[in-house]
This record gives structure tokens, sequence and C-alpha cells, in this order.
């Protein structure tokens, strides 16, 4: 490739990238689309080799005329930009569609039609953000592929399941706009995997084992096999017949008989059944005895027809177990696919580590505005669409990295940002009492910069004063001279303990510019919100309440209605009578 044309591929992808992103060109991006489809080109004529040791060569260039052809397109108008690169190619003014969903790589064998996903959470408490990772992820592959996408509730411990937690999964899918295919419960299908779990023993492939968990624990760790392991088909058949009917909690599991040296402990004799002992939301006091999460998962897969079955990758070692259960009981054998489990900066997306919040009443339940939960999350003001981006950007990774809030509110951001109304709050309000101003002052100011509906107010200059922040206030001084905003300068005469005396100062826009709000503005809560840990404690500082006025044309904001307040970020109104506000983020 001459310079020349190197030059025309830089310019073409400058221009594109000019386009899609607000006029100006991104050089990294430019040199990245430059690269990728020099090395495209070289697959395709299968000079793999010798191009990439020229393209090296050739980097020092490529980089050059990159920024080169960035910087000229950049300094031209974004009118211009889209017509040069409608020139050169109409067709590179659409996004692509693949483009759009980074993210989510081709899978392995999947068939257009034929690809079945699914999301199995344990109702045992509320959806956070980990599991819309893992939903949006498995119904994502399934739209790709005009496949089908289950919602199955993994159900199958009764003393932590309830009733409230099938429903929030549900709410929280429904927020996010997911809408599975189907929706079933594993402990519906208890029958057929009993059914499963007496083709082990007939097979001589399970047996019941009555030792103690600590001596089960050592054994498998030292890799022994335990007595209980010798006993016969019959035997075993007659012992399974008691855990269903007599036996106690703790006194007795089903284990699969694989090899007690096998390297990866996961596969030894692992636990299939335990007895469990309690009402179940669904199924009321029906069963007793309970299928692990490697049985059940491997039966309801295969019951379902999940063709890729995704998981995160701790489960990464119990693939093994999973095939050999595919191999002794004869099931489909779907692809297994894992991917990261997704850690948020100083947040619990653990339900494990989220419980004790609530238990211990530290925040106020599992939507409080500070937890990751999608209810939490909700209230907080992030939108649906904002998660979805923010999860599909990071990908279908193995690789781990804690992921930083300011990543989600940066997408959040970008929705509200061109469209939520642009209002004034003042904390800690203090009074300001204005002199010598005209008699009737009109001041308006957009609701947006987009829009042009105004906010306008009419004041009354003989009686006038206004209400700016305590701590714009706690920083002027005598003979000042400020503007506030809209409106007029002002100059102060005095500083009382809680009011301030100015008078009239005319317009001078270039002096400090503070916000205000008039006399008769209503009374307003904001909760604004800090990271609900801290070194993985919980910060008793996470929550801050602050009191104060919004303007008055604030009342047209509807409960739920995301606004921003100027000079501060965006907030959501939760409750219209009391006019308590959550902020969402700068
Ligand atoms: P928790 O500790 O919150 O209970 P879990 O994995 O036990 O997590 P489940 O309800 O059993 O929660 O999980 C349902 C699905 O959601 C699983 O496939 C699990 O891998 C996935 N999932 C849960 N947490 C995360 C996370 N933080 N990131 C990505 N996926 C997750
Ligand atoms: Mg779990």
């Amino acid at each position: 490739m001459d310079e020349a044309a190197l030059r025309e591929l830089a310019r073409k992808y400058a221009l594109q990238n000019a386009v899609f992103f607000g006029g100006k060109a991104n050089p990294g991006a430019v040199i990245g689309k430059v690269m990728a489809e020099i090395k495209a080109e070289s697959q395709m004529s299968g000079e793999r080799l010798s191009k990439v040791v020229s393209m090296l060569e050739e980097m020092g260039l490529i980089k050059k005329v990159s920024l080169e052809e960035t910087e000229k397109v950049n300094s031209i108008p974004p009118a211009v930009q889209k017509v040069s690169l409608s020139l050169i190619d109409p067709s590179l003014l659409e996004k692509k569609e693949k483009e759009q969903r980074k993210g989510l790589p081709e899978l392995v064998s999947a068939v257009k039609g034929k690809v079945v996903t699914r999301f199995p959470p344990e109702p045992n408490g509320y959806p956070h953000l980990g599991h819309a990772k893992a939903a949006i992820i498995d119904e994502g592959y399934a739209r790709m592929y005009d496949g089908k996408f289950i919602l199955r509730f993994d159900d199958t411990n009764p003393a932590k399941e309830r009733k409230e937690y099938y429903e929030a999964i549900l709410d929280g899918l429904k927020w996010l706009g997911i809408n599975p295919d189907k929706i079933k419960n594993t402990s519906d299908d208890m029958g057929k995997i009993y059914r499963y779990a007496e083709k082990l023993i007939e097979d001589g492939n399970a047996y019941v084992c009555f030792c103690k968990i600590e001596e089960m624990r050592k054994n498998r760790s030292e890799g022994v096999e335990c007595g209980c392991r010798n006993a016969g088909a019959e035997e075993t058949k007659e012992n399974w017949r008691l855990m269903l009917t007599k036996l106690a909690q703790n006194e007795a599991t089903l284990r699969l008989k694989t090899n007690m040296q096998n390297i990866n402990t996961a596969v030894r004799d692992p636990t299939l059944f335990r007895i469990l002992e309690g009402e179940h939301p669904m199924q009321g006091k029906k069963y007793r005895v309970w299928p692990t999460y490697d049985f059940s998962v491997a039966i309801e897969d295969h019951i379902d027809g999940v063709t890729h079955s995704m998981r995160t990758k701790e489960y990464e070692l119990r693939d093994e177990l999973y095939f050999l259960l595919v191999k002794l009981l004869g099931l489909n054998k779907p692809e297994l696919i894992e991917f990261s489990r997704l850690e948020m900066e100083n947040a619990p997306l653990s339900k494990r580590k989220i419980n004790p919040l609530i238990e211990q009443k530290l925040v106020s339940g599992w939507d409080d505005p500070r937890l990751p939960t999608l209810a939490g999350l909700r209230r907080r003001g992030f939108l649906p669409e904002a998660i979805k981006e923010f999860v599909l950007s990071m990908g279908v990774a193995k690789s781990e990295a804690v992921a930083q809030w300011e990543a989600l509110e940066s997408a959040n951001r970008k929705i509200l940002d061109p469209a939520a109304n642009r209002y004034y709050f003042v904390a800690d309000p203090v009074r300001v009492e204005i002199k010598n101003a005209p008699d009737k002052i009109v001041t308006d100011s957009l609701l947006h910069p987009d829009k042009s509906e105004a906010k306008k107010y009419e004041l009354d200059g003989k009686n006038l004063y206004v209400y700016i922040a305590g701590s714009d206030a706690k920083d002027l001084r005598k003979d000042d001279n400020v503007r506030l905003m809209h409106l007029f300068n002002i100059k102060i005469t005095k500083i009382g303990e809680k009011y301030i005396e100015a008078d009239y100062a005319g317009n001078d826009k270039d002096a400090k510019k503070l916000h205000w709000v008039p006399a008769n503005s209503p009374r307003a809560i904001l909760h604004v919100f800090g990271p609900v840990f801290q070194n993985d404690e919980f910060n008793r500082n996470s929550l801050m309440v602050k009191e104060g006025l919004v303007e008055p044309y604030a009342s047209n904001i509807q409960e739920g209605e995301r606004v921003q307040f100027e000079r501060m970020g965006f907030a959501i109104l939760e409750d219209k009578k009391s006019m308590k506000f959550n902020f969402i983020h700068k």
C-alpha cells in the first residue's frame, strides 16, 4: 500500500468517525480502523506474514498519516464532513449493525432459529446488576440468532426461596426490557429430576452417604472413599426411599459415584441431593429432598433444549461434572460458555453481601437507591437502556476487571442530557433582599437549551428578595458585585446572620454568576448518595440529605421524571408531595 492509498483510507475513517461523534474524530479510533482494514486485506490475499512485517514497518507512517488526516477532517464543519463522506461512499454514513451489537461475539456452532438460551436466577433475593449482565447476554444471544430465551427460576432450596423474590426478578427483567419466551421453575420438574436420580441409582452410579459434612469434606480433599460407597443398587434404592420419607436433614445425601482421586475436586463424588425441610413457596411440603445446582442444571438444560448454556466463570471447574452427567444420563450436550462475574467498585454484587445490609437495617430495603439492585438503580434514576449499553460495552470476556460507576453514569448521562429539563435547586437557602431594583422585572430562561419553552418569572421590584445557596452565600463579602443568573447584578451591602442585603447594580455579564430562586419557591429535599461500601465495609456516610428550595416552575415536574439541577447534576423526582428528589449523578 502506498502513501496516497493510506492517506485516502485514513481520511475515509476520520470522516466517518467525525460524523458519528459530533464532528470530532478520535485519532486513536482512526488508527485502529486503518490498521484493521490493512490486516483484513492481508488475510484475504493470503500474504499475511509478509504484510504483517511490512505493516510494522509502516506503523510509523500509518500513525503519522492518520493523525494528519484526522486533524484536517476535524477542522472542517460537520456538514461538510457529512457531504465529503457521502461522496466517498454513502453507506459509510450508517453505523453497521454489527458495531452496534458490540460485545457479543458470534457463538460457536450456533444455527439461526435453533439457539436456545436461559437465565437461571435463584429466587432468594432481588436481582442486581450482575444478574442484568447475565440476563442481557443470555437474551441477547437468543435474539441475535432468532432463537428462544427461557427464564428459569432455579428454586431448589425451600429455606431460601420466597414468593416476593420471584416477583422481584420478573419486575427487574421487565424493567430492563427483557422478555422471556418462556418462564418456568426448576421445582415444576421435580418428578422428572427424581427419575434421573433413580436411573443413576439403578445403574450403580450413585449412593446414599451417611457421613457428616466435615467428614465428607475431609475425605474429598484427601481423595478418600468412604464405606457408604460400597452399598449395592438395591440397598441404595432402599436408602433413597428413606431419604424421601424418614431421614432427618443432614442425616444423608445422595452422591454421584465417580473417582475420589480425580484431580478436579469438584468431581470427587459430588452431592446430588440433600434433605431440606421447609415450606417451598411453589410446592409447599410436597418434596423434602432437593437437588443441588450441579444436578438440576444439566437436567433442566436438557429438558428445556438449551443449546448454549451460559454461566459465570466460577463454574468453570464444574464443566467436567456437567458433561459427566450428560454422558451417564444420555442428556443433550450444549455448549457451555463462561463469562466473568461483574464486579463494581465499592458495591456488593452478590445477594450474600446485600442481604446482611437489609437484615441489619443499614439500608432501607432491597430497593435502596444506594444498592446495585435493579430496584435500587431504578429508584436512583438509572435508565434500563444505559444498563444495557454498559453491560454490552464490557462484552462477554472472561477477564476480570472491576467496573467503574463512571462508565454506567456516562451511559446514563448520554441519554439524559439531551432530554432532561433544567431547573434551579438552592440548598441551605439564604435570603437576599434587593433594594432599588426596577419596579417590574421579567426573567426567562430556557427549560432546556434544545427546547423553546421558557421558564418565566415576574418579580416585584418594590419588595424584592430571592434565595441563594448557603455555600454561595458563605463566600460573599460586603461590596462584592455578583450577577444573579438571567437577572441582573447586585452589590452586597450587608451580611447578616441568616440573610443578606444588596443593591440593584445594573448589568455586567462578566461578573461572578450565582444561581437563585425567587421568593415564592417551594421546598424540596434532595438525597445525595455516596458509595455504599468503603474498604469492603458499609459506608455510614453513604446518604446525605440536602434541604432547599426549587424554583416555582419545578411544580411541573412529574413524579419519576429525571431533571438536571443546574451546576449540580441529574436528579429524579421520587415523591411529588414532599418534592423529594434522588440525586442520580453529576
Ligand atoms: P448471588 O451471590 O448474588 O446469589 P448467584 O450466582 O448465586 O449470585 P443466582 O441467582 O444463582 O445468583 O444467579 C443467576 C445467574 O446470574 C447465574 O448464571 C449467575 O452466574 C449470574 N450472576 C450472578 N451474579 C453475577 C454477577 N455479579 N455477574 C455476572 N453474572 C452473575
Ligand atoms: Mg446462587
